[in-house]
């Protein structure tokens, strides 16, 4: 069996104060976890982060990367730099960043092979909207995300973790059924095991409002291995109990 991997993504919050607070808590009650762990920081404390995460089995992340290697390029950060602080991952085409700041699908594609060439695990995340969803175009929307990122040449796709959000369920408080989540996953390996003979071997995350309550009937699915969770990464006690529901 594949160790899931159970992902924070803080967004926008955080301080050097309640960083080091939280994760000398999620330090301290982690024993015994099976999953592997990480937390995806603000750019600003991935040095603190970086120095809080040593010997505890958390690994380090991103929140973004440029699409560029280099240059006049004020207010981003390129891959070599985070790899810099030793980041093992990288989300890549969140929902917000596509919402608010326009990332497409070639951008994201971009900067997964950023990523990927500075030997970071690019976290590419697709999902749909509400009114997609509605529509019927859930698997329409993901296949065109994730083929984007599969079919730019480059570094292998099959180092890269796919996290399916689908965008009406991150911070809203509703989640996809865990079958729900279930069909969509199980596209997406499809997806994967037409492109790379590692498919099998590949973690498809679900992502969008993953509890506490919930995690364990999601993470029980066959092809869901592991969970981007954003508002309990943030409460230690909630965080651990979706690491403790993992495998
Ligand atoms: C996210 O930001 O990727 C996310 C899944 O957020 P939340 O868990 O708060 O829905």
């Amino acid at each position: 069996m594949k160790r899931q991997l159970i992902a924070g993504n803080w967004k926008m919050n955080g301080s050097f104060a309640a960083n080091e607070v939280l994760l000398r808590v999620l330090a301290a009650g982690m024993g015994g976890a099976t999953c592997q762990v990480a937390v995806c920081v603000p750019a600003p404390y991935l040095a603190q982060v970086q120095g809080l995460v040593v010997g505890t089995g958390i690994e380090l992340g991103a929140q973004d990367v440029s699409q560029h290697e280099a240059g006049a390029y004020t207010g981003e950060v390129s891959a070599n730099m985070l790899r810099d602080f030793a980041a093992r991952y990288c989300l890549v085409g969140h929902s917000e960043r596509r919402q608010y700041h326009g990332e497409t699908d070639a951008v994201v594609a971009t900067k997964a092979q950023r990523a990927l060439a500075a030997g970071i695990t690019p976290i590419v995340c697709v999902g749909e909207t509400l009114a997609e969803r509605g529509a019927g175009r859930t698997e329409e929307v993901v296949k065109r995300q994730l083929a984007a990122v599969i079919h730019t040449n480059g570094h292998c796709i099959s180092e890269i973790v796919v996290a399916y959000e689908p965008v009406w369920a991150i911070g809203t408080g509703k989640t996809a059924s865990p079958q729900e989540a279930q069909r969509v996953h199980a596209v997406l390996r499809n997806q994967l095991r037409a492109a790379t003979e590692q498919a099998d071997r590949m973690l498809i995350l679900y992502g969008g409002s993953m509890n506490a309550a919930n995690a364990a009937q999601l993470l029980s699915q066959e092809d869901i291995d592991g969970g981007l969770v954003g508002g309990a990464s943030l409460k230690a006690g909630d965080f651990l109990s979706i690491i403790a529901a993992a495998h």
